[in-house]
């Protein structure tokens, strides 16, 4: 037990065990042995974390702080997180498995986001209202207060960080829980905060499960925005514990996102997207392209193509630069997409390759299924793994209605190259996010976000400030 690295809470600045000294343990999947321990908070650690947060936004500089000034200050972490770049990579990849290629991804994904958080902040203009009574009328963006952040386990870094960024380049403090499961590469996070100079409690780190240390913060009213990302279930009771002090909820869920492709398409372009869209990351990722639709008239040639391509992903170590798919992040991750993956053989469906690896690791094969009934639970609940159910269509309607028939709603995927058909369909998609031609791309500026059991609000640009601040009107009278 010497040998294990340790990662605690960050309160003030500082680095500390629990209140009572309690820890778990934290696993390293491809090894599938523990390799860490963290801090298990409790109710007490987090009003410890909630109390820090609250004195440094209601006594502190940070929020009083000029705009410009806020903004250096928060691309001085960025820089730090760019020159430990492979430090926070490997903490990604020990702990869930990611390939070594895409945790560096993730962390330039995070830089980004600080960076455009800190600048769109320092940029950003109220709005002025003329009017014809004498009186001149204008709006302003205040920050809301203290931000409770909880966040999953798929990106440990990144989706951290699309909710620490928004919610401190606003100015308001914050108290970031982690997934369980991934504690490493955010707590590290918290200490280059304070290596970056921010004031005490300004970001503080709460390890924990999801209860009490995730419930205790978002159900407490010293708390004034909650936004979390995670699985659907946990989002209502999220949304139910914040709703018991009025705290405005941003909430971004699961999905099961479909990937259209129409006969006319780029065949290439879209057996590449279509692999990425469900294989990267092992699949676990909200936007995953987890429904494929393919027109008739080129099923079985682009089916055979997706397969091959599937097929010659390399899999193994996260560490090995050939690796392109690793195990998934957890035992109870494994099992739980185990369990889908014998439920579609039990349903029948054809299995056009993949299936579990028989080698004791906690590796699912990138799997492509066929032949599945819309009801059947693979096809219609969210897998969160390497497991693509694929179905065909004949006509355009055809295709919007089967990927429109999903209570989730957060992305979806067309490929065609056909402009009106492009426009037409993306138009129809019932989605937060429609991707024509391409996957993962975004614009921080644009809305990101789900309909249905996908989420409540968007995040990203002004979507982030009308969440993060308190826009007030100031009306002023200048003429008698
Ligand atoms: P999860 O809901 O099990 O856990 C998410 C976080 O919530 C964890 O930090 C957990 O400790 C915490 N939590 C659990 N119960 C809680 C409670 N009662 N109160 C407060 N916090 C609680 O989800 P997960 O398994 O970590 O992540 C996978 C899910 O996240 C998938 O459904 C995936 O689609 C979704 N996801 C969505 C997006 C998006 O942007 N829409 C991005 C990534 C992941």
């Amino acid at each position: 037990m010497a040998d294990l690295e340790f990662f605690g809470h960050i309160v003030d600045n500082e680095e500390v065990e629990s209140i009572d000294g309690t820890r778990f343990d934290v696993w390293n999947p491809w090894k599938r042995e523990v390799w860490a321990q963290a801090a298990e908070g409790g109710e007490k650690d987090a009003d410890r974390a909630i109390t820090s947060a609250r004195k440094a936004f209601d006594e502190g500089p940070w929020p009083r702080m000029g705009r410009v000034e806020r903004a250096k200050m928060i691309h001085k972490l960025a820089d730090l997180m760019e020159a430990r770049a492979d430090e926070i990579a490997t903490l990604d990849s020990t702990n869930m498995a990611k390939p070594f290629e895409q945790a560096k991804h993730d962390v330039a994904r995070s830089v980004w986001n600080f960076r455009f958080f800190a600048d769109h902040q320092r940029d950003s203009v109220g709005e002025v209202y003329p009017m014809d009574s004498g009186h001149h009328s204008y709006s302003e963006f205040g920050p809301a207060g203290v931000v409770a952040a909880i966040s999953p386990w798929n990106f440990p870094l990144m989706m951290a960080s699309w909710k620490i960024a928004p919610a401190i380049a606003w100015g308001n403090t914050c108290i970031i829980k982690p997934s369980e499961d991934t504690p490493a590469s955010v707590t590290y996070l918290g200490g280059l905060a304070a290596e970056a100079g921010f004031p005490p409690g300004v970001l503080n780190v709460l390890n924990g499960y999801g209860h009490p240390a995730g419930s205790t913060i978002t159900g407490d009213d010293r708390v004034d925005r909650v936004t979390f990302t995670g699985s659907s279930t946990t989002g209502k009771a999220v949304m139910a514990s914040a709703a018991t002090h009025l705290a405005p909820v941003s909430l971004e869920l699961g999905g099961k996102g479909a990937n259209i492709v129409f006969a006319d398409a780029d065949m290439d372009n879209a057996v590449y997207w279509a692999v990425e869209a469900i294989f990267r990351n092992a699949g676990q990722i909200c936007l995953a392209g987890s429904r494929l639709f393919v027109q008739d008239a080129i099923y079985d040639e682009f089916m055979k193509r997706f397969v091959d391509a599937a097929e010659a992903l390399t899999i193994g170590d996260p560490f090995d630069p050939a690796t392109k798919f690793s195990s998934l992040a957890s035992k109870r991750h494994f099992d739980k997409v185990v369990s889908y993956v014998e439920g579609a053989r039990d349903l029948g469906g054809t299995f056009h390759t993949g299936g579990i690896a028989e080698d004791g690791s906690w590796v699912v094969k990138p799997t492509i299924i066929d032949g599945l009934a819309l009801d059947a639970a693979p096809y219609c609940e969210e897998i969160f793994g390497p497991v693509c159910v694929v179905n065909r269509f004949e006509t355009e309607e055809e295709a919007v209605h089967l990927a429109n028939d999903t209570r989730y709603g957060l992305n979806a995927m067309l490929f065609t190259e056909n402009l009106s058909r492009a426009h037409r369909v993306a138009s129809k998609l019932r989605a937060g996010t429609v991707w024509v031609n391409c996957f993962f791309i975004r614009d921080l500026r644009t809305p990101f976000g789900g309909v249905g059991d996908s989420g409540v609000g968007r995040e990203g640009g002004n979507f982030s400030r009308e969440f993060f601040t308190e826009p007030k009107a100031v009306v002023m009278q200048i003429s008698s």
